[in-house]
Formats: C-alpha cells, sequence, structure tokens
C-alpha cells in the first residue's frame, strides 16, 4: 500500500493504526526527523508513494508558554524535511496535519473557514507552534505550485481519545479533565475544581474520527486546498465538563472554576463545509461516547501499573 505515517506513536498515529495496520508508522525511536540525514535514510528505506504526516512536537498552553524555542525550532525542521523528501523521493499524495489554533487569535467571523487562515496573528499562547504550522501550511502549498505535488494540509479542531497525553504540564483540557475525574472518584473527592471561567467555546474529535477522515481524504481528495476537519458542535467547558461527569457516572461530583487562571483562547470553532461536501454523511462519534471510552481506556492503564 506504500503509506508512511509519521508519528505514528502518538494520538492520532494510534487511531490511524486500527483502520490501516498495514501502513509504516515511524516514530521518534525510528526516526529523529529534526535530523536532514535520519529523514533522507527513512524515505530511502520504505520508499512510500503516499505520507501522512502527523509528527509534530505538541503540547498544553504551559508547554508552549515555557518552550516556545523548541516548539519553532523541532516543527519547522521537521515539516520542511519531510515536505521537501515527499517530493525528492517522487511521493504521490501527502497530507500535512495544521491546527485550528494556528488560525487568527481574533476574527471577524465564526466558525473559522479556511481563507480566513491568515488574516491575522495566532494567539500569543502558542504563537511559535501556530507559525510552524503556517510554515508547514505554505511549503506544501508552494511544493503543489512550483513542482506540482498532490500534497495538502488538513487543519483539525481539538483532538482527544487513547493515548493523548495525561501529564500535567503536556494534556490538553479534555484530557486533564479526564484525569482529575479518575483521581477525584479514586481519592472519594467531592470537588472537582477546573480552571478559568468555565465560558470558553471548544471543539473535540475523537481520534478514530480522525484517523477514518485523513483515509477517506487520502484515497478521494485531491484538490490540494486546505480543509477544516471539525464536527459541528462547539461547547463551553463547563457544558464539556458537565457531559464528561455523566458520561463517567461522576455526577455526584461538583464542579467549582478557578477564576484566577486564564481562559485561553475565548473561542476558535471551525466551519467544516469544505469536507461535509467531500465526504458526506459522515457520523462523528457523539462527544459522550468519546470521553467515556476516552475515560475506561485512561482507567484501564492507570490500575494495571
Ligand atoms: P502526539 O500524540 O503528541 O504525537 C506526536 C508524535 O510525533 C509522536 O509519535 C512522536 O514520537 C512524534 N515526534 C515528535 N517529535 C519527533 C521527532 N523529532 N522525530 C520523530 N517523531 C517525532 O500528537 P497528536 O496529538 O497525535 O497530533 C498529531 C498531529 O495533529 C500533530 O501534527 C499535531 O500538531 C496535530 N494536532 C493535534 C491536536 C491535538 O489536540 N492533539 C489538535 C490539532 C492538531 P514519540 O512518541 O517517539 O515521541
Amino acid at each position: 500500500m506504500g503509506l508512511l505515517v509519521t508519528g505514528g506513536s502518538g494520538l492520532v498515529g494510534h487511531a490511524l493504526q486500527k483502520f490501516c495496520p498495514d501502513a509504516i508508522y515511524v516514530s521518534s525511536k525510528d526516526y529523529d526527523l529534526t535530523k536532514e540525514k535520519q529523514v533522507k535514510s527513512m524515505f530511502e528505506k520504505h520508499k512510500p508513494t503516499k505520507v501522512i504526516h502527523l509528527a509534530a512536537k505538541v503540547g498544553g498552553i504551559k508547554d508552549n508558554i515555557d518552550h516556545p524555542a523548541d516548539f519553532v525550532y523541532q516543527n519547522v525542521l521537521m515539516n520542511s524535511y519531510i515536505v521537501h523528501y515527499a517530493y525528492k523521493y517522487n511521493v504521490k499524495k501527502l497530507i500535512g496535519v495544521l491546527s485550528n489554533c494556528a488560525y487568527p487569535d481574533i476574527a471577524k467571523s465564526y466558525p473559522l473557514v479556511e481563507k480566513q487562515f491568515y488574516d491575522g496573528p495566532p494567539a500569543v499562547t502558542n504563537f511559535s507552534y501556530a507559525i510552524s504550522k503556517r510554515v508547514l501550511d505554505v511549503q506544501i502549498k508552494s511544493y503543489k505550485k512550483q513542482y506540482n505535488c498532490n500534497f495538502f494540509s488538513i487543519i483539525p479542531c481539538s483532538i482527544y481519545g487513547p493515548y493523548d497525553k495525561f501529564e500535567e504540564d503536556k494534556s490538553h483540557f479534555l484530557s486533564a479533565l479526564i484525569k482529575k475525574i479518575y483521581n477525584a472518584k479514586k481519592n472519594n473527592k467531592k470537588i472537582l475544581k477546573l480552571f478559568g471561567t468555565g465560558k470558553p467555546l471548544r471543539q473535540y474529535i475523537y481520534s478514530e474520527d480522525l484517523g477514518k477522515i485523513l483515509l477517506l481524504l487520502l484515497n478521494k481528495y485531491d484538490d490540494g486546498e486546505t480543509i477544516n476537519v471539525a464536527p459541528e458542535e462547539n461547547l463551553s467547558i463547563s457544558q464539556i465538563a458537565k457531559t464528561a461527569l455523566e458520561a463517567t457516572d461522576s455526577t455526584d461530583l461538583k464542579i467549582t472554576f478557578d477564576t484566577s487562571f486564564p481562559d485561553g483562547q475565548y473561542r476558535k470553532d471551525l466551519g467544516s463545509d469544505k469536507l461535509f461536501n467531500i465526504i458526506d454523511n459522515f457520523e462523528f462519534t457523539p462527544l459522550s461516547e468519546g470521553i467515556k471510552k476516552t475515560y475506561e481506556w485512561f482507567k484501564q492503564k492507570e490500575e494495571v501499573q
């Protein structure tokens, strides 16, 4: 099949493995993609015809604020080598994965659509990561323009699922929430303390849904234009927390918000009409079901340790 997936050991990489076990999955243990020689030898060895480029330095707000240099340095190098060697080794199709936080921090209208991607600066909290994603998009479009490569980018909303990061300084909101619920239940706590006001809006996609969509696009999309990938539902942090309590049978926990912590971007929801025109009738996993599955996965992992 000739498909190579970078970032194969991560959240989305694991989801893809479930639906496409025959592809080649690589992680940093196989190749350090910030090293040109290693990227070249990866293409030389596997000679892929298709590439899904997931590998990236990814992290939560704190990690992004504390290590902006690492985010821009590692991501720009990885992306640049992958796209360049995909071209050099005649890869027939490549998908680059961007992020909703690379959109402008403040936009004139919502949901955000693809033509707004460069309309203003991204949020300061993850500026380096966001700009590295914009550079990836520019590189993909440039190789398409100059060399006619069949490469394109997708922009997913926030992702969650089994194999997410649950460590405190690296996790995103939903994985942190799942861990907090688990710990509160384990320690018979009655209060669940969350950061901020609970008002910001967030869109979440279950990692396996994104895995399926990546494979559908890989097989049927050749237009080259960037595509948003998100379900329509856009809930407040407080609604998501309530859904999580219900999904994990934890409604006896009382949620409180510590407003001394910042909220982050108020909203960054994506409009996915373009995607729905390519793959119609896609059924997204309901948030409560995805949270339940992720919670069960996390619980099992904690309890075998
Ligand atoms: P993840 O779980 O953090 O996994 C990152 C992957 O990249 C791992 O397989 C990791 O390998 C690999 N990697 C990191 N540095 C590397 C290096 N120097 N050389 C080789 N491999 C390296 O990421 P994810 O959450 O699955 O995200 C997949 C993609 O979606 C990323 O491009 C991310 O920017 C994008 N995205 C994520 C979210 C989200 O909410 N998670 C939202 C929007 C977009 P090791 O395991 O060996 O370290």
